[in-house]
């Protein structure tokens, strides 16, 4: 899904932006609960600094929880930045 980029460390070097969003729905076993929309931009800077930088992106999502419900459903988009190459063309 992602191109080659596969540690913190690199993704940070790269700038790009991570978010992530609380996966947890509308529904806690049987029972139907209010969906949770939280959503935050993870700072990068800090989780290199509190991490290693080989840490891989694809075992993150594992560790992050919701501060809300304390779930660890949580979903990561990875936003590349914008291609100066494009904008300057
Ligand atoms: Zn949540």
């Amino acid at each position: 899904m992602m191109s080659a980029i596969e540690s913190i460390g690199e993704a940070w070097s790269l700038g790009w932006r991570i978010r992530m969003r609380c996966a947890h729905g509308k529904r806690d076993g049987m029972k139907s609960i209010r969906e949770c929309l939280y959503e935050a931009d993870l700072d990068m800077e800090t989780l290199v600094c509190t991490r290693e930088q080989e840490f891989p992106l694809s075992t993150l999502a594992e560790r992050l929880k919701c501060p809300r419900r304390g779930s660890h459903r949580v979903a990561l988009v990875f936003e590349p930045p914008p291609s100066r190459d494009r904008a300057t063309a």
